[in-house]
């Protein structure tokens, strides 16, 4: 305790000494906290692989084959260096792998699909394994040549399916715009090996318009997956200006670009392009690993810029025999992909294209690889295992079974570990309401392609393949005395099947043309449901070009415009 006597000379009061004190106190604090934090190492996160440093503390890098030991690395970084100085032939690439007598034959095939590989991707293959999994996606095989059983130039007919060159036009909403035939390598099982690589096959800025003038006049698309070859490969100034074409649509939601850049060219991934891809928002990418080799510290750091800018990333896969066609290899790979923040998003069986006959794996091996993820593994980590329709039918799903037997109020299900288990069903339902529900009042119209969920939801009651009806009059051209059209229309169902008998045949209806405009919502149509009869002539549809006869809003699909005969 101070001396009162203090106070006697009014020099400083008790309690300003005491508020001195604690601040004094605070101070010292203060300062000795900083110190101790300058004294402690900065926290580092050792799982972060983009921060991930080599024996050097630097930032880690991947090898290098010895023939570039040389190179500066402000050379082997630049992107431009390594894509002009990709190897393409026997002789460069013998400098850098020990050849065998397959692959010198396949590298002397005269109309091989084109070679050409980055520096950096060609240096992460073990030089004296003939087997490694980065050397088969890229050194071709004499075998490359041979024929096999249902083989395709377009096997996905994607040329077939563009209204204009380069823009494939297949789902409802939403379309695929090649802009490029250039890749920054090329993998030896590509789809459209027809023409990519094939500089004669490019797409140039006329086509470009092209495709956005498509998509300028296509209300329905709002989702446009930039492919090729790959967009990234484009002089940066081209890139943008599609990027920029795009988003001047406005009915353009979402981009994707699909690329395999960061994979053989990770160098690309500067901040210079995040800062232009930023601009463009939303913006999605879709990357494409086969293998865990093929991960690197170039790779990670490279994700790690796109993911800063704001990109959610995904993967796609193929499948392929001396590749990935190994459950534990697959696991390996989805771990990486999702420790570096990339969702492992499609796995692809391998497409019955010219050359990659050696590469075919049978499905089961893809259904094997889906049992021993899901459930295994993270349900992030799991892609969707899919066959690419030969013929044009888009990606179609297949999974091992998991739903192994039903009642009518019970469902029996498998776990992955083969723990069997019943769902009992709600005895009631009350079903969704679609005539106050705003959503279905004013959904997006898939001009016909509505397909299974059009069955679902009673827009009709069947599919019939294309000259089903006639196949099944047998020459009769005219209806005898039991034909009467009205037998066959469901009561309460779908428009277009009263119509379709009674007119002989169904009209055949194309996608991709013009969506009319949707109808505002009404809930408040009174329903009237209408009975089938022949005798009432059918009202004008109501329908644009390609758009399927729809039950008005808020109408039960019974009366159907009055379609019904
Ligand atoms: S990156 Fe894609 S488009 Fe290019 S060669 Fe490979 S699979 Fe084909
Ligand atoms: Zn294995």
């Amino acid at each position: 305790m101070r001396s009162p006597s203090l106070h006697g000379h009014g020099c400083r009061t008790h309690e300003e000494r005491a508020r001195l004190d604690a601040q004094e106190i605070k101070t010292a604090v203060a300062r000795q906290d900083a110190e101790r934090a300058a004294a402690e190492p900065p926290f580092v996160n050792r799982r972060d692989p983009a921060l991930a440093v080599g024996p050097d503390g630097r930032p880690a890098v991947s090898r290098r084959a010895p023939l570039w030991a040389d190179i500066p690395d402000e050379n082997w970084n630049d992107w431009r260096w390594q894509l002009s100085h990709r190897v393409n032939d026997l002789e460069e690439i013998e400098q850098v792998l020990n050849l065998t007598d397959e692959e010198r034959e396949g590298l002397s095939a005269p109309d091989k699909f084109r070679v050409d590989i980055t520096p950096y991707f060609i240096s992460l293959i073990d030089p004296d394994d003939p087997n490694d999994p980065i050397r088969r996606q890229v050194i071709p095989l004499g075998r490359e040549q041979q024929a096999f059983t249902a083989m395709m130039e377009d096997s996905l007919a994607e040329d077939r399916h563009s209204p204009v060159p380069g823009l494939v036009h297949r789902y409802p909403d939403r379309v695929l715009m090649l802009v490029t035939t250039q890749c920054a390598s090329y993998c030896r099982y590509c789809t459209r090996s027809r023409i990519v690589g094939d500089p004669t096959q490019n797409f140039n800025r006329k086509d470009h318009e092209a495709q956005l003038d498509y998509l300028r006049r296509t209300p329905q698309v709002r989702d446009v997956l930039i492919s090729g070859g790959d967009g990234l490969t484009l002089a940066p100034k081209l890139f943008e200006s599609i990027l920029r074409g795009l988003r001047e649509i406005s009915h353009i939601e979402i981009i994707r670009i699909g690329s395999r850049v960061p994979v053989f060219l990770p160098q690309r991934i500067d901040d210079e392009l995040c800062a232009t891809l930023e601009k463009y928002h939303p913006l999605w990418i879709n990357l494409h690993f086969n293998h865990p080799n093929e991960i690197t510290p170039e790779v990670s750091r490279a994700v790690d810029k796109l993911t800063k800018a704001g990109l959610p990333v995904g993967n796609q896969s193929v499948l392929l025999a001396g590749v990935n066609d190994c459950v534990h290899i697959q696991r390996a790979l989805v771990h990486r992909l999702v420790e570096n923040r990339i969702r492992p998003y499609y796995l692809y069986q391998c497409d019955l294209v010219e050359g990659s006959g050696h590469f075919r794996t049978p499905v089961g091996k893809g259904l094997e690889i889906m049992e021993g993820l899901r459930g295994h593994t993270s349900g992030y980590a799991v892609p969707t295992y899919v066959i690419d329709a030969p013929g044009g039918g888009g990606k179609i799903p297949v999974m091992p079974n998991y739903l192994i037997s039903y009642s009518d109020h019970k469902v029996v299900l498998r776990n992955y570990e083969g723990y069997i288990t019943t769902y009992e069903e709600p005895p009631t339902y009350d079903r969704h309401d679609e005539a106050s529900c705003r959503f279905c009042q004013s959904q997006r119209a898939e001009p016909g392609q509505s397909g299974v969920l059009g069955l679902l939801e009673g827009e009709r009651m069947w599919i019939e393949p294309k000259g089903f009806s006639e196949i099944h009059t047998r020459g009769n051209t005219e209806a005898h005395r039991l034909q009467d059209p009205s037998k066959w229309v469901p009561f309460g169902v779908g428009a277009i099947e009263g119509q379709a008998q009674a007119a002989g045949q169904l009209r055949v209806l194309e996608g991709g043309d013009p969506a009319p405009p949707v109808a505002p919502p009404s809930a408040a149509t009174p329903p009237a449901v209408a009975p089938p009869s022949a005798a009432t002539p059918p009202p004008k549809p109501e329908y644009g070009p390609g758009e399927e006869p729809r039950p008005r809003d808020g109408e039960p699909t019974g009366s159907a415009h009055g379609e019904l005969l």
